[in-house]
C-alpha cells in the first residue's frame, strides 16, 4: 500500500513536471477540451445551398464594391466584389449560379452588411484551376499581389487582409506556423494539418519567402498528436523546420503566447510580434496561401467544425461555401431546428465567437465553427451590470498581465481614455475575463467597448 502510494505520487510528479516542461506561457486557463466530437472525423462537403449570401466586407477594412449585377450568371470562385484600395481583401462566389440581390443582409451580429445574394445552379461550376508550378519564380510584390487578388485573410477569426501582414519592410527571421487550435470544441485546423499537411508546409515556405524567414516553427498543441506526427514527418528533411508540441491551454493559440512559448520572445508593450523577429500565421490561412499561389484558387469555401452541446446527428468538419447560411449547415448535420429551445448557435469559437441572432447568417471567411450551446454558455448582457467582488480572478488568469476588474470599470463609468494607462488595447480578447467572473460580470464585453471607443475616437483625431 506504502509502495503504490509512493508510486502514485511520484507519477503525479512526473506529470507536473513534464506539464512544467512543455512549452507554454504564463497565466491562461484549462479549459474542457470538448474536441472528442468531431477531431478524428475527416472534412465532409455537405449538399450544394440553394442560395449564398457573400459579405462584401469579411476583413479588417474597407468595404468592397460588388462587380457584378444582378442576373448575372457566375462561376463559383470567381471574383464578385473588389476595391481598388490596399487595406481591402476582394470576395469571390462561394457556388455558380445567378446573382439575385445585391443589398444589405443580415450579418449574424445585429448589422446588416452589403451582400451579394446567389441562387446556385447546384451544378457547381469551377473554372478549372491553372496550378503555378513556378511559384519560386515570382517575386514578392508578385506573391503578394496574387495573395490579395485571391482574398486571402486571417482564417481564425481576426479576418485581418494576408497581404498587409506580410508585406513586412524588414527581413523577419522567425515564422511561426499556429497550429494550437486552443479553443474547445474546433478541430477545423486539425484536419488541415492531418489531411493538407502538404499545402500547410508548401504555405509556410511561400510565407517565408516573402518575409525572409529562415526559421519556421509549427506550433501545435499536445492534444493533436496524429497533427504533429504527420507534420514531423513530412518536414524530416526540412531543416529550417520544427514541429513544437506545445501544452493544452488557453489562449494558446493567440500570437503573442504562442510566440512566448516557442521562443521565449515577448514584443514591448503597444508592439507586434514583428518586433521580435516574428510572424505568426494560422494553418487555414497558411494552407489557402498555398491554395491561393500555387493552385491559383481564392478563398471561395473553408472548413468549419459543426458541434456543440446540443443534439446533432453527424457533428463533424464540413467544407462549405462561402456564404452558406448557418440554416443550411444544421439543417444538414441533423440539427432539429424545431428543438433548439433556448439554446444559441455560435459562428466561430464558443470563447471567441459570435452567438447569432438568425440562421440566415452566412459562413464568413473567418469562420472556424459553428456550435449549438446551451443557453447557460452565453451571459445575457444585463448582467454586466454586476458590481465586482474584486475576487482578481480575472487579473490572476488575463494572458497579458491586465486589470480587466479596473479597465472594464474604467469603460462602465464612461472613461475608457483612463484605461489607457492600464494598456486596454494590448486585451487580445479572450473572454477569460468573463469566464471566470464568479459575479458573471460582462468584462470582455465591457473592454472591448472600451477598445472600440478609443480606436474611433483616434481615427477621427487623425
Ligand atoms: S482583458 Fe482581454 S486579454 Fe485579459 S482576460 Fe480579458 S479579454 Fe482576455
Ligand atoms: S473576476 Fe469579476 S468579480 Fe472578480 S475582480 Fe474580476 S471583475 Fe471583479
Amino acid at each position: 500500500m506504502a509502495i503504490l502510494t509512493v508510486r502514485t505520487v511520484t507519477e503525479r510528479l512526473e506529470a507536473v513536471i513534464q506539464k512544467r516542461r512543455t512549452r507554454s506561457f504564463d497565466r491562461g486557463i484549462d479549459l474542457p477540451e470538448h474536441k472528442h466530437y468531431t477531431a478524428d472525423k475527416p472534412t465532409a462537403t455537405l449538399p450544394c445551398p440553394q442560395t449564398v449570401v457573400v459579405p462584401l466586407n469579411q476583413h479588417t477594412g474597407e468595404t468592397v464594391e460588388p462587380i457584378v449585377s444582378v442576373g448575372d450568371h457566375v462561376a463559383a470562385g470567381q471574383k464578385i466584389g473588389d476595391l481598388e484600395e490596399k487595406w481591402s481583401s476582394p470576395v469571390h462566389a462561394g457556388v455558380s449560379g445567378v446573382v439575385t440581390h445585391i443589398e444589405p443582409r443580415p450579418f449574424g451580429d445585429g448589422t446588416a452588411v452589403p451582400s451579394v445574394v446567389i441562387r446556385a445552379d447546384r451544378e457547381q461550376n469551377v473554372p478549372e484551376l491553372t496550378p503555378r508550378g513556378d511559384w519560386e519564380s515570382l517575386d514578392r510584390d508578385r506573391i503578394l499581389a496574387v495573395i490579395k487578388d485571391n482574398g486571402i485573410v486571417g482564417m481564425a477569426g481576426a479576418g485581418f487582409p494576408t497581404h498587409i501582414n506580410l508585406d513586412v519592410r524588414t527581413k523577419i527571421p522567425t515564422l511561426i506556423v499556429n497550429g494550437a487550435e486552443c479553443e474547445p470544441f474546433l478541430t477545423s485546423d486539425h484536419r488541415i494539418m492531418v489531411e493538407r499537411a502538404d499545402a500547410v508546409i508548401g504555405g509556410a515556405r511561400i510565407i517565408a519567402r516573402v518575409i525572409g524567414a529562415d526559421r519556421c516553427y509549427i506550433g501545435i498543441e499536445n492534444n493533436k498528436p496524429d497533427a504533429i506526427e504527420v507534420l514531423t514527418e513530412k518536414t524530416r528533411d526540412l531543416p529550417e523546420f520544427s514541429v513544437v508540441p506545445v501544452a493544452v491551454k488557453y489562449p494558446q493559440g493567440y500570437k503573442k503566447t504562442l510566440l512566448r512559448a516557442i521562443t521565449g520572445k515577448e514584443p514591448p508593450l503597444g508592439g507586434r510580434s514583428a518586433d521580435v523577429g516574428c510572424i505568426v500565421r494560422n494553418v487555414s490561412t497558411t494552407a489557402a496561401i498555398y491554395d491561393a499561389v500555387v493552385l491559383n484558387k481564392p478563398l471561395f469555401e473553408r472548413v468549419v467544425t459543426v458541434s456543440g452541446l446540443h443534439e446533432i446527428a453527424r457533428p463533424g468538419n464540413y467544407r462549405v461555401p462561402i456564404g452558406t447560411p448557418l440554416r443550411h449547415i444544421l439543417e444538414h448535420v441533423g440539427v432539429d431546428l424545431e428543438a433548439l429551445g433556448g439554446y444559441k448557435v455560435v459562428r466561430g469559437g464558443p470563447m471567441t465567437g459570435t452567438a447569432v441572432d438568425t440562421l440566415e447568417a452566412p459562413v464568413v471567411k473567418a469562420a472556424t465553427g459553428i456550435l449549438v450551446m446551451p443557453p447557460a454558455a452565453i451571459q445575457p448582457a444585463y448582467e454586466r451590470v454586476n458590481p465586482c467582488i474584486r475576487c482578481s480572478a480575472c487579473v490572476k488568469h488575463c494572458p497579458i498581465g491586465l486589470y480587466p476588474n479596473e479597465i472594464s470599470q474604467l469603460v462602465e463609468a464612461g472613461t475608457p481614455e483612463a484605461a489607457e494607462r492600464l494598456h486596454i488595447s494590448e486585451c487580445c480578447e479572450c473572454a477569460i475575463c468573463s469566464y471566470v467572473c464568479p459575479a458573471y460580470r460582462q468584462v470582455t464585453d465591457l473592454v472591448m467597448e472600451g477598445k472600440a471607443i478609443l480606436k474611433e475616437r483616434r481615427r477621427r483625431n487623425r
